[in-house]
């Protein structure tokens, strides 16, 4: 089968490999029906990932079929369309039964299909403990409707959930990228009074404002000023940091209101400073990312009933044959690509 692989950093490259077959009895095979393009594939190709492995085939957004099941797998059997989730978990251990699943003690726990395991940008992939991974779709939801459901979307509605975000609250989302915008749908269920997106680029800018009308948005430059003339408590009372650049974790506290909560979803590649000095006394609350991404199936029957739709975030489509060229529209940010959808 064809396999985008990791050959080393720098580099990643379409080849030939056998397809995978099961090791443990809890694998399934899942032929993969659509898959996409994370940041994430982008920070391993660059060689930001130390755990990556090389060989390993990327990608980790991907929706299919199953194909088979080992002996002990219950939820799914072959021939069941799934979601496939970002995170290997086993289901049984402190983290996993506390829903911390980012941080379950198996060797693959975490973020392992396609950075420490071979994942989807391929033909088939071979999902370990594939009752905690793999989640049924509904027959009325379409692939492209699921797709993003096991990754970016997971993360936006994790964000959300751990912002304890009230009807009467302003909610400042900084960041208006594909993380960006799932946080943003997922924010929008919770209904609180205001939301403000704070973004930079001018093509992202107007795809928010022509599919979110009721949100406001910001420039970076214009947004401490908009929020404190917004909200009358000095600052919004929720801020979630979804960006990840140079500035934005200092905006992030900066726009917060005194006794605010700070979610941080976005992946920064350089540490950040905390000057706790300049922040004394305004008493805020952190809460830091990666994802915890135990929500799939809540996520498919909310899609299923038309609460989310993350559809239009798919701007571009390639074959798995092409998926060098949708790599270079994706890194470069070309022809206003939010999100590639690859068909094998
Ligand atoms: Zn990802
Ligand atoms: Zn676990």
């Amino acid at each position: 089968m064809l396999a985008y692989t990791y050959i080393y950093p720098g580099k990643f490259e379409l080849i030939g490999k056998p397809k995978p077959e099961i090791q443990n009895s809890r694998d399934a095979i899942v032929r993969i029906t659509l898959g996409s393009i994370c940041t994430s594939d982008l920070h391993i190709k660059h060689g930001s990932v130390p755990r990556a492995v090389p060989g390993i085939t990327v990608g980790h957004e991907m929706v299919g079929v199953v194909e088979k099941v080992g002996a002990e797998v219950r939820n799914v059997k072959a021939g069941d369309r799934v979601t496939v989730n970002v995170e290997t978990f086993c289901g049984e251990c402190f983290f996993c039964q506390n829903g911390f699943v980012n941080n379950c003690t198996d060797p693959n726990g975490g973020w392992a299909l396609g950075c420490r395991i071979d994942g989807g940008q391929a033909e088939y992939v071979r999902v370990p403990y594939a009752d905690q991974g793999l989640n049924r779709i509904p027959d009325s939801v379409s692939d492209e409707q699921a797709l993003f459901v096991g990754d970016v979307l997971a993360t936006g509605f994790w964000a959300a959930r751990i912002s304890e975000i009230k009807p009467d609250d302003t909610v400042l989302i900084i960041g208006a990228g594909p993380t960006g915008i799932c946080t943003l749908l997922c924010v929008m269920l919770k209904q609180p009074k205001h939301i403000i997106v704070c973004e930079k680029s001018p093509e992202r800018v107007r795809f928010v404002r022509e599919h979110y009308p009721s949100v406001e948005v910001v420039a970076p430059e214009d947004c401490i000023a908009t929020v404190r003339q917004k909200c009358e408590r000095g600052g919004a009372d929720v801020v979630l940091e979804v960006a990840g650049a140079k500035d934005t974790f200092r905006l992030a506290w900066e726009c917060a209101r005194p006794n605010a909560i700070v979610t941080i979803v976005a992946l920064y590649d350089k540490p950040q400073m905390l000057p706790l000095p300049d922040m004394y006394g305004k008493n805020l609350t952190f809460k830091t990312g990666g994802v915890d991404g135990c929500d799939c199936a809540e996520i498919l029957s909310l899609i299923e009933a038309g609460k989310i739709d993350t559809t239009p975030l798919i701007t571009h489509h390639y074959k798995l044959a092409d998926i060098a060229e949708a790599y270079h529209l994706f890194e470069h940010k070309l022809d206003g690509v939010i999100k590639v959808a690859i068909v094998p």
